[in-house]
């Protein structure tokens, strides 16, 4: 069984690295970050391409047999449904079950998800707390894990970036070096 964790990662930030390493750890699973070309909830507001997003992710990740980076979602056509993106991994890897890692604040727009109801075929839905999101209830829901509360968010990081203020150590360093040296998120 392996785990998956979607979202824009733009950037990639230590609240997303340490959930997705204690929620692998507690589900005994690897977890891939599955960047998604046009998250549907935050159409044209992302600041770096895919490409960037995910590689930013293989910098964060590098080293970490535990994680790995699920490019499926840059060749799909978007927004980026997740249903639409676990029926093409399952007919990419076809028996292989997975997990769907969400954090609250994600878990808590599953009723707008598009064909939410097929979600529970699909996979296992795991969601664990975000610092200002308790986990909400949902019948698709399965399990919930606990994750040390980090309250930084990507947000944050590009308006840090943008404000020419630090963000070390709150993305790991090869991740600042490779925002800096592009000049993302300047405006
Ligand atoms: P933005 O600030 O741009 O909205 P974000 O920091 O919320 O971005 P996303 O890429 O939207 O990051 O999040 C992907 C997933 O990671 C979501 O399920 C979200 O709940 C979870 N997540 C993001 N930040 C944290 C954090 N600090 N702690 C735990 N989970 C997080």
């Amino acid at each position: 069984m392996e785990a998956l964790f979607g979202g824009s990662f733009d950037p990639v930030h230590v609240g997303h690295l340490a959930a997705a390493e204690a929620a692998g750890e507690a589900l005994d699973a690897r977890v891939r970050f599955l960047p998604a070309r046009e998250q549907p909830f935050k159409r044209a507001a992302h600041g770096a391409t895919p490409e960037q997003r995910a590689e930013m992710l293989d910098l964060a990740i590098a080293g970490n047999p535990r994680l790995a980076v699920e490019r499926i979602e840059l060749t799909l056509p978007t927004p980026s449904y997740t249903v639409r993106t676990l029926r093409a991994l399952a007919e990419r890897e076809p028996g292989n079950r997975f997990s769907l890692l969400l954090g609250a604040d994600a878990a808590a727009d599953l009723p707008a998800w598009y064909q939410v109801d097929a979600l529970p075929d699909l996979a296992d839905v795991i969601v664990f707390a975000r610092p200002g999101a308790a986990p909400p209830r949902h019948r698709a829901i399965r399990r919930v894990v606990t994750v040390p509360a980090i309250d930084v968010s990507a947000t944050l990081i590009r308006e840090r970036v943008r404000q020419a203020r630090s963000i070390r150590y709150l993305v790991p360093d090869a991740v600042r070096e490779y925002i800096a040296a592009r000049g993302l998120y300047r405006e």
